[in-house]
C-alpha cells in the first residue's frame, strides 16, 4: 500500500506504524464537554472523518498514541475501500 500522506510504499502493518510515527499531526484530537473525539481528512479525497471516543477527557494523557492508532486504522480502511 501507499502512504496517503507521503507516497511511501509498505505493507499495511508497517504503513500503519509509519503513519502513527511520522504523520501524527494528521489526526486532531479534540474535546467536546467531557467527551473526546478525533478527526482527520483523507488527503486523497478530502473526506472529513470524525469519530467520538469512549474515553473521558480526563483520560487523554497517555492515550494520544492509542487514539492515533485507531484513527489511522480507519484511514487505511478508507484508503483500501475508496482508493485501492
Ligand atoms: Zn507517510
Ligand atoms: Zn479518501
Amino acid at each position: 500500500m501507499k502512504c496517503p500522506h507521503c507516497s511511501l510504499e509498505a505493507h499495511r502493518m508497517d504503513l500503519h506504524a509509519h503513519l502513527v510515527d511520522e504523520h501524527e499531526d494528521a489526526v486532531t484530537i479534540g474535546q467536546e464537554g467531557e467527551s473526546l473525539f478525533f478527526e482527520m481528512t483523507c488527503p486523497a479525497c478530502d473526506e472529513h472523518m470524525k469519530q467520538p471516543l469512549r474515553k473521558r477527557a480526563s483520560m487523554l494523557r497517555g492515550y494520544e498514541r492509542e487514539i492515533r492508532m485507531v484513527a489511522f486504522d480507519l484511514l487505511l480502511y478508507h484508503v483500501q475501500d475508496q482508493h485501492g
